[in-house]
């Protein structure tokens, strides 16, 4: 019988040599014991490392997974010490030209016929394989850079506010710092968390599961170089740190969040759980994707102005097309294009007091809303906090039920009129231990 050789893709397929994104994954028959989403093994920065459980830095191409350590090695790389790895931390650290050349090398890998018959036996099927936490997240923030979801939580939060946006929102990209510990990759159960709500109505608070869990559609980026304590790294040299982005859905408990986040913002209502794609997308993948961010509206401070000709050729807008299913229903399409602060302004602004970077760092978009309702990324728009319920072909819904599966997927522009695909982030809701 004859197989159809992986390295063939059929035409236009979204992972496809113009990709290339990357992972940690265990092949079939490892000894795995560890469960999903489990942080990595920490690993020596040179030489090659067998985890455990026989973790390594994988490529994708289309359905397959390139072992790409064993490639290096197979090939007579250079790189193999920065791939023969159970984590994507080396090459994270390893800076931008670097990036560019392991990237050069793999492409050259997965297409020149030369080297089919010494790649071929090294891609696995990824029906066979376990994904990994790609990456030992060290300090993970939140933004909150869409200005229709942050209009849309004023209207229902602030209904009496002047406008909707806060005073600041124009000026600085919102964020907080959340719980790096518990960011989990794809596929991983999420808990329904427990804990205090008190609603105006309530004379007490009380404690319990959470009765509005709630889903935030989001974009993920991923620090790859670090920065020096004391030197803010400003606009220009975004692409210098950022290795790539993944999709994020940061899960959040809306009854949990209403009744503790005055003053000092989000904390048990998010920490429980953050979910990430087993793939990051290299910037250097989506350079077709790049697009100018929305009109800004108010002048800015020259540290955030990407409007300045130093930067302007470098459009710090993402033209991401995501797509959020609940239980397989498509329940909203939010287009990243339209998000006001990009993820250049929200590096600048996260370390312009000085504040440096760590590889492995990560910071979510903040959720992703178009301007119309069926583009809302998250349960607590398109329900219009429960007023509205959604209409499923399996039944109504406010927020979250357990056994429900989210799932995020999105695909780019790429070059010459390609798809490049992200990989998705899914996710299913176990009841309350507590
Ligand atoms: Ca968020």
């Amino acid at each position: 019988m004859s197989e159809q050789n992986p390295l063939d893709l059929p035409e236009g397929d979204p992972f496809g040599p113009h990709n290339l994104p990357y992972g940690v994954f265990s092949p079939a028959g490892s000894a795995t014991d560890s469960a999903p989403g489990s942080a990595p093994g920490s690993a020596p920065a040179d030489g090659h490392v067998a985890a455990r459980d026989g973790r390594r830095v994988g490529v994708r191409l289309g359905s397959y997974v390139l072992d790409a350590g064993a490639a290096a090695a197979a090939l007579g790389s250079p790189y193999v010490s920065l791939l023969a790895q159970p984590t994507l931390g080396p090459l994270l650290a390893a800076g931008r030209r670097t990036w560019s050349d392991v990237r050069r090398a793999l492409t050259a890998w997965v297409t020149v016929p030369a080297h089919r018959d010494i790649v071929r036996p090294l891609l696995h099927p990824l029906s066979d394989v376990t994904l990994h936490l790609p990456f030992e997240v060290a300090d993970y923030v939140d933004f909150y850079a869409s200005e229709h979801h942050a209009s849309n939580l004023g209207r229902m939060f602030r209904p009496d506010a002047p406008t909707p946006l806060t005073p600041n929102w124009k000026h600085l990209p919102i964020g907080y710092h959340g719980r790096s510990g518990t960011v989990v990759v794809s596929g991983t159960d999420v808990v329904r968390p427990a804990g205090q709500r008190k609603t105006p109505a309530d004379t007490a608070p009380v404690f319990g599961p959470s009765t509005k869990l709630d889903i935030e559609a989001e974009v993920g980026f991923v620090v790859g170089a670090p920065s020096t304590l004391g030197t803010p790294v400003p606009l220009a040299d975004f692409r210098e740190h950022v290795f790539g982005l993944c999709l994020l859905n940061d899960w959040s408990a809306r009854d949990l969040q209403a009744w503790e986040y005055v003053p000092l913002g989000p904390f048990l209502g998010k920490s429980f759980a953050t979910s990430v794609s087993a793939w990051v997308t290299p910037l250097e993948a989506l350079d077709a994707a790049r697009v100018v961010p929305p009109a800004r509206t108010e002048p800015l401070l020259p540290y955030l102005d990407d409007s300045a000709e130093s930067v302007a050729d470098e459009p710090g807008g993402y033209d991401l097309r995501i797509t959020v299913s609940l239980n397989g229903h498509v329940i909203s399409e939010p287009p990243f294009s339209t998000v006001y602060w990009t993820a250049a302004q929200q590096l600048a602004h996260m370390t312009v007091n000085g504040a440096s970077l760590r590889t492995g760092d990560l910071y979510g978009s903040g959720t992703v809303s178009g301007p119309s309702p069926e583009q809302f990324g998250s349960l607590i728009e398109l329900t219009w906090n429960g007023r509205d319920p959604l209409e499923l072909p399996d039944g109504k819904r406010t927020f979250l039920e357990d056994g429900d599966v989210v799932t995020m997927t999105a695909w780019a522009p790429g070059p010459d009129g390609t798809r490049v695909g992200l990989g998705e982030v899914t996710g299913r809701i176990a009841p309350s231990g507590g």
